[in-house]
């Protein structure tokens, strides 16, 4: 049978594009993309033409009978997104799970994608990180969402879009208060590139300052929460200090 390649494609710059994702594009009988006149482009500009087959996240279960016909006949299949890496907040989680189990390969070329982009550019520690992808649209939802992740101690990733993204940075401030540190990347590997750092009430205030903040996409990181119990350890601790002190006077 046919092998499903899942590859990463720019998520700005062409040139980021691998010599295996080119390769493994030119060989494929078939292309599956999210956005066929976008990635039809992508095609165009390396010369390539290609049977293609669009992939949304509501069409995916009926893709998958299609897909899994050309793979039974032998043709090697290529899953691409708008940007970067697929299935990273993007479509093809279904194709990918149910080729699996259909007992076809699945085999990944890797390449671009922004939240690795960002956090690999960013100064906050990249141990472990919790990556949410993009929060509720709704102002309520996201602040709910925030709240459960405010005592998370590993690094936290967001995607947003650029008209939240002021907003994102409001609640932010308002539910982890505005000294938490944060870093935004806008327009990775693009020509506007630009990284704002600093606490998250510094990091809102730059980018409301700056005519372009509010443009382009961007990878929103936020250093953990503190760890558990140490603030109340600080405060239990000065307690003692204070008693022992009180006991040394005459
Ligand atoms: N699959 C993609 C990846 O691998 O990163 C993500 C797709 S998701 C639908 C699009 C979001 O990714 C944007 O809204 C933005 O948050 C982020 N993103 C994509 N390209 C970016 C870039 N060049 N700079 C900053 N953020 C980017």
């Amino acid at each position: 049978g046919g092998v499903l390649y899942v590859v990463a494609t720019p998520i700005g710059n062409l040139q980021d594009l691998s010599e295996r994702a080119q390769l493994v594009l030119s060989r494929v009988g078939l292309v599956a993309a999210e956005d066929t006149r976008h990635s039809g482009r992508l095609l165009q500009h390396l010369g390539l033409s290609k049977p293609m087959l669009a992939l949304h996240d509501h069409n995916e279960r009926d893709r998958v009978v299609r897909i899994l016909e050309a793979l039974k006949a032998g043709q090697d299949i290529a899953l691409i997104s708008d940007a970067g890496t697929p299935l990273i907040s993007d479509p093809g989680y279904v194709v990918v799970r149910e080729v699996r189990e259909a007992g076809f390969r699945v085999s990944p070329v890797p390449g671009p994608c922004a939240l690795v982009a960002g956090l690999s550019a960013a100064g906050l520690p990249t141990d472990r990180f919790l990556f949410a992808g993009f929060l509720p649209a709704k102002r309520s939802g996201r602040r709910a969402a925030l709240e459960e992740l405010r005592e998370q101690p590993a690094t936290l990733v967001f995607y947003e879009s650029p008209h939240r993204i002021l907003a994102l940075m409001e609640d932010l401030v308002e539910v982890m208060g505005g000294e938490r540190e944060c870093v935004l990347g806008r327009e990775l590997t693009k020509t506007f590139e630009t990284f704002y750092g600093g606490t998250a009430q510094s990091v809102r205030e730059s980018l409301e300052a700056d005519p372009n903040g509010a443009r382009g996409e961007f990878v929103v990181m936020v250093h953990g929460a503190p760890p558990a119990g140490s603030q109340e350890a600080g405060v239990l601790d000065a307690d003692r200090l204070l008693s022992l002190l009180v006991a040394e006077l005459p």
